[in-house]
């Protein structure tokens, strides 16, 4: 059986009440809705141009090179490989503090049904790690995270993203 749900977007609030009836969204679902309406086309010039993305959970999948799923029609920006829903069932949701390559403090990431990076490209920067696999990475204007950061008040991520030096990886 298939649960169609709906959020009509007249007023404020849309993303809370979309994250909780559908957690964190599919990846197979945003890449095809992507291709669809030709953002993905303006993804990848976007990042061509050089300016910032940044790509959290569903969208660091769609955002790699391979996401070692047919359903889900990459765009190439993020030269990583993915494993989707990587930590299994028992621990599919979890929060944990986590240390980002030059952050003091340690990082409140939530993980939702997350992604791994099973595989990154030569001069690809590892900011973080997750008992071994990288879980945030930056590669020239594009930074990935199997995390969510937009969801702890902690805005490090975001202007590490849109308001940091770019590396010169
Ligand atoms: N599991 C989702 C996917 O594979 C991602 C979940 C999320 O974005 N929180 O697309």
């Amino acid at each position: 059986m298939t649960l169609t749900a709906g959020v009509i977007a007249v007023q404020g609030d849309v993303s809370e009440h979309a994250r909780l009836l559908l957690p964190g969204g599919e990846s197979t679902t945003i890449s095809r809705l992507l291709a669809d309406e030709a953002i993905d086309e303006e993804i990848i010039a976007h990042v061509e141009a050089g300016k910032p993305v940044l790509a959290t959970c569903a969208g660091l999948i769609v955002a790699a090179r391979d996401a070692n799923d047919d359903r889900v029609e990459t765009l190439d920006v993020l030269d990583v490989t993915i494993e989707r829903n990587a930590f299994g069932r028992q621990r599919d949701s979890f929060e944990a503090p986590l240390s980002v390559a030059g952050f003091e403090k340690p990082f409140p990431a939530v993980f939702i049904r997350a992604p791994v990076i099973d595989g990154v490209g030569e001069g690809l920067e590892v900011l973080a790690r997750w008992e071994g696999d990288p879980v945030a990475v930056r590669q020239g204007p594009v930074v990935g995270t199997s995390f969510h950061p937009e969801l702890t008040g902690d805005a490090r991520l975001h202007d590490l993203a849109f308001f940091a030096e770019e590396s010169t990886a």
